[in-house]
């Protein structure tokens, strides 16, 4: 008899350490619908991986972290250090995201998008070509060192170190200048350049070579605490062992309920196409990615047997052990506290993102005090600071810039007080400030707040799109 259904809040997980036996994983490979969304995804994230760094944009490389200039292009938007605070956003986004995805369907980023996953998929694909499909990578594996074994195996590595390369240089692209990089590439590459080819390539080696699922079992913190996001309703992949039990074999096209026995045919497929080499029908196990492939292997069989697809598929707890029609249906999981509170704080915060970048000032100035000269009494009584100011030019065009200051009466610039910044520039000026006699008399011995304002001279001789810093201003006794 099915016992009570467990509705709490999260759901029981078995823990890697009961499932991994350390064996190498030689996954089958299948085809149906969710291996088609694992390839959509893969064409998906790697266009935009290696593609982007090649598209330009006013005449620039559209996406470029200039480490070097402190600087940032975005598809025209110029980015300074000071901006990073978009970059923080981001990934708070970034997590709001997982979260809502998570609590919606699992561990479908795992399985779908994220990079280990994605590498090691095309890494598998490349050792599929070369040594064929599991059974005969298997018996590749238990031959002795020929050289037909040692034309596969090499053809592999070598396959996997050129891909492995070709991610490592456009990792670098993406700060610095791809076309140079590639000009730069037989042998003139600088050492910091070379330095990180070679290292994010040899990290992609061994990630998507060698360790593969190991890196989602013992490594991801994630998969630890997926349980925690996840609740009665969250779908996941699951083996409907009320239908499946007792497996046992049959001929095909048979009624499983006249033999007693349950759908499951005991085919062991969709352990053979798990890429972490688990078996689904112990329960959901923290080392699942939700690839989806079981369901895939599991509904060839099905069909085969002539039975209706699903044994294996995305069920969420209160499915699987509740009436069989207890499933919310789509428009319901969206209408869970959960899963609102996460979609409402995703769309809030990408709202205030999006419109505070977009609102974001095109023109930056810092002030930084000149420490050779704190302050100097000049003639007369009157009293003179001076400042080095960093003034940032967030626009792809030239600006003509006028430096004014401000804060107390009788403030003065008597060094040059205009500035011509290139596009997407940045420059340091030096910069004089002078407080009159009287008014340095009236504050003498204190530190007194001002500020600097930096505009652009418009062909009016208007200043406009003030850009601000607050100093100090230092008067001797
Ligand atoms: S159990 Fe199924 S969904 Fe989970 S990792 Fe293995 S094949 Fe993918
Ligand atoms: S693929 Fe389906 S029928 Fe075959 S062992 Fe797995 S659950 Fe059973």
């Amino acid at each position: 008899m099915t016992s009570r259904p467990n509705l709490t809040r999260t759901i029981p997980i078995l823990p890697v350490a009961a499932i991994a036996d350390g064996a190498t994983i030689q996954a089958r490979s299948t085809s149906g619908r969710f291996t088609r969304w694992r390839w959509a995804l893969v064409w998906l994230t790697q266009l935009a991986y290696y593609g982007t760094p090649w598209l330009s944009f006013n005449g620039r490389q559209a996406v470029l972290f200039d480490l070097q200039a402190d600087r940032f292009f975005l598809f025209g938007a110029v980015l300074y250090p000071q901006d990073l605070i978009y970059l923080a956003g981001l990934l708070v986004l970034s997590a709001l995201l997982l979260f809502f995805v998570t609590t919606l369907a699992g561990r479908l980023w795992c399985g779908f998008a994220c990079p280990q996953t994605v590498y090691t998929q095309l890494f598998q694909w490349i050792e599929h070509r070369f040594e064929g499909d599991r059974q005969a990578r298997l018996r590749l594996d238990r031959s002795p060192w020929t050289a037909h074994k040692l034309a596969r195996r090499g053809g592999k590595h070598l396959a996997w170190a050129l891909l492995a390369l070709w991610t490592g240089f456009t990792l670098v692209g993406y700060f610095t200048p791809i076309r140079d990089l590639a000009l730069a590439v037989p042998g003139q590459l600088g050492p910091w350049e070379a330095f990180w080819v070679l290292f994010y390539g040899l990290a992609t080696y061994g990630n998507a070579g060698f360790l593969r699922e190991s890196v989602c079992q013992h490594m991801c913190p994630y998969g630890r605490f997926q349980g925690s996001l996840m609740d009665a309703n969250t779908l996941y992949v699951a083996y409907d062992e009320r239908r499946g039990e007792p497996r046992a074999s049959r001929p095909r096209g048979s009624d499983p309920g006249q033999q007693g026995s349950g759908a499951c045919v005991d085919c062991t497929l969709c352990v053979q196409v798990c890429p972490v080499g688990i078996d689904i029908r112990q329960g959901l196990q923290a080392a699942c990615i939700s690839c989806g492939l079981c369901i895939d292997a599991c509904n060839k069989v099905m069909d085969q047997m002539r039975a209706p697809r699903g044994l294996i598929r995305m069920a969420s707890e209160r499915e699987r052990s509740g009436p069989q029609t207890q499933g919310l249906g789509w428009r319901g999981h969206f209408a869970r506290r959960r899963v609102q509170v996460y979609g409402g704080l995703l769309l809030l915060g990408t709202g205030l993102l999006v419109a505070s970048f977009a609102e974001r000032p095109t023109l930056r100035v810092n002030a930084l005090r000149d420490r050779g000269v704190l302050t100097r009494q000049i003639e007369h009584g009157a009293v003179e600071n001076v400042y080095r100011l960093q003034v940032m030019n967030a626009l792809e065009r030239p600006r003509d810039l006028r430096i004014r200051v401000y804060g107390i009466d009788g403030l003065q610039l008597t060094s040059d007080d205009t500035l011509h910044l290139p596009p997407a520039g940045a420059a340091q000026h030096s910069v004089t400030v002078r407080v009159d006699a009287a008014q340095a008399q009236a504050l003498a011995g204190r530190v007194v707040p001002i500020w600097f304002g930096v505009g652009d001279v418009e062909a009016s001789a208007a200043v406009v799109e003030l850009a601000e810093t607050r100093s100090t201003l230092l008067l001797p006794r």
